[in-house]
C-alpha cells in the first residue's frame, strides 16, 4: 500500500475526468499482493454501502483509492468512510471474479436489454445484435494477440490480465451518449468510444449504424446478410475503427502492466503507443490488422503544426493535450515522436515504457523528473533528440 498527501484523491478525482475526455489509461494489478483487501462502509448523498476491494492507495487524511472485484477504481474521500475492516482470507477479489460473474454484475447496472458475450479475454455487454458483438469481439481479441505479441518481440514481455476486460456496447448512438455524456461532456458526442480508466471499460456503440456506415452498407446491398459489418471495412468508416482500436489499447496498455491507472504516465507516451496501433487496414475484412503503418491523418496533421521545441514541450508536461486550441496537434505529435522512437530506437523506448510502468497510481512528477526518465531510456535530452526526429520525418514526407 502507499501512502500519498491530504487531497491528492480531490485533485485524482479531477484528473480521471481530464484523463478520460482525452481519452484512457489504466493498469495493472502488479504490486496486489502487498496490497490489503478490505469491506469499507461508505456514506454518500444519505446512501450508505459497503464496498470490498483492494486498498491501492491510502492518503494521510484517510482518502481511499479501492480497487473492486470487478476491477473498478474508487476514490473515497475521507469525509465518505464511516468504517473499515479487513476482509480474512483476502476476500473474494484476492481470487477474482470470472468472466460470468463479472458480466452478471455489469448487467445489473447497465439498463434492461443488455446480453453477454464472451471471448477469451473479453467479456461484452450489448444490446446490439448478436453478429455486431461477434465482430468486435473478433477486433478486440486480434489486438489483445498483436500487443501481447509485438511487446514481447520487442523485449517488454506483458502480464496476462487476471480478469476479463469489460467492454459495453450499445445500440444506438442516442443510448449511448445518455451514458456518456454524464462522464465526457459535450466530448461524448465527438468520439465513437472511450475509454474509461476508473470502470477499466470500453465504452462504445454499434458503429454499423452511424450515418457513415449506414451510406456504405446499402451501397454494398442492404439486405445481404453481413453487408453492414462489411461496410466497417469502407473508408467511410476507418476512423470509427480506429478509435475502436485506440481506446481497446488503452485498456490493453492499462491491463497488462504497461502502465498503471492513476499513475503520472505522460500522456505523448500513453496516447503516443494507442495511436500507434490504431492505424486501421481497409483491405482486411476487419477494418484492422496491422501495426504500426504511418498514420497518415496524424502525419499530415503534424507536418502543419510541428512547432520547434514540441518535443521537450510535450516530455515535459501534459499541458498542450488539455487545451481545446492544441490538443489534435498534441495527439498528432505524440504519434510522430512515438513511431519515430519505435523505428528508430525501439529498446531505448521499451526502456522507457519499463520506468512508466513503475510508476504508482497516484504518485505526482515533475516536469524535472520527466526529463530525467526520458533522458535515463534514450541517453539524450528532448530537445537533443529532436534534431534527428525531423530528419526523420522528414525522410517519411519524401517517401
Ligand atoms: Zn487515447
Amino acid at each position: 500500500m502507499n501512502r500519498r498527501p491530504s487531497g491528492i484523491l480531490a485533485r485524482a478525482a479531477q484528473a480521471a475526468v481530464i484523463v478520460s475526455v482525452v481519452v484512457a489509461r489504466i493498469a495493472s494489478p502488479a504490486d496486489g499482493s502487498a496490497d490489503r483487501v478490505e469491506r469499507v462502509t461508505v456514506r454518500r448523498d444519505g446512501v450508505t454501502k459497503a464496498l470490498e476491494g483492494k486498498v491501492v492507495v491510502e492518503a494521510v487524511d484517510g482518502g481511499i483509492l479501492l480497487e473492486r472485484p470487478d476491477t473498478a477504481l474508487e476514490l473515497l474521500r475521507p469525509q465518505a468512510i464511516v468504517r473499515r475492516e479487513p476482509l480474512a482470507g483476502g476476500g473474494e477479489p484476492a481470487g477474482g471474479l470470472d468472466a460470468a460473474a463479472v458480466g452478471r454484475r455489469i448487467l445489473a447496472e447497465l439498463p434492461d436489454g443488455f446480453e453477454l458475450f464472451s471471448t477469451k479475454h473479453y467479456c461484452i455487454c450489448h444490446d446490439t445484435s448478436r453478429p455486431y458483438a461477434q465482430w468486435c469481439g473478433a477486433v478486440f481479441e486480434r489486438l489483445h494477440d498483436a500487443f501481447t505479441n509485438y511487446w514481447s518481440r520487442a523485449g517488454l514481455p506483458l502480464a496476462a490480465a487476471d480478469r476479463p476486460l469489460v467492454v459495453v456496447i450499445f445500440s444506438s448512438q442516442e443510448r449511448y451518449l445518455a451514458h456518456a455524456r454524464p462522464v465526457l461532456g459535450e466530448a461524448a458526442d465527438r468520439v465513437a468510444g472511450y475509454y474509461d480508466l476508473m470502470s477499466n471499460r470500453v465504452i462504445t456503440y454499434d458503429l454499423t449504424g452511424s450515418d457513415a456506415v449506414r451510406g456504405e452498407g446499402l451501397r454494398g446491398g442492404a439486405g445481404r446478410p453481413g453487408a453492414k459489418l462489411a461496410a466497417l471495412a469502407s473508408p467511410a468508416a476507418s476512423g470509427l475503427v480506429a478509435t475502436l482500436v485506440h481506446e481497446a489499447t488503452h485498456q490493453m496498455a492499462f491491463n497488462s502492466g504497461m502502465h498503471r491507472r492513476l499513475a503520472p504516465v505522460p500522456l505523448w507516451a500513453s496516447e503516443g503507443v494507442a495511436i500507434y496501433f490504431e492505424t486501421p487496414d481497409l483491405g482486411s475484412s476487419q477494418g484492422w490488422r496491422k501495426i504500426g503503418l504511418v498514420n497518415e491523418p496524424r502525419l499530415a496533421h503534424w507536418q502543419k503544426s510541428f512547432q520547434p521545441g514540441d518535443v521537450a514541450k510535450l516530455v515535459a508536461d501534459d499541458a498542450a493535450f488539455r487545451r481545446a486550441d492544441s490538443g489534435v496537434d498534441a495527439y498528432a505529435a505524440a504519434w510522430a515522436m512515438t513511431y519515430f522512437l519505435v523505428q528508430t530506437r525501439r529498446g531505448e523506448f521499451v526502456e522507457y515504457l519499463r520506468l512508466l510502468g513503475a510508476k504508482e497510481p497516484l504518485a505526482e512528477d515533475s516536469a524535472e523528473s520527466r526529463r530525467e526518465d526520458f533522458r535515463a531510456a534514450f541517453g539524450v535530452g528532448p530537445e537533443e533528440i529532436e534534431p534527428a526526429f525531423l530528419r526523420f520525418m522528414g525522410r517519411l514526407r519524401d517517401r
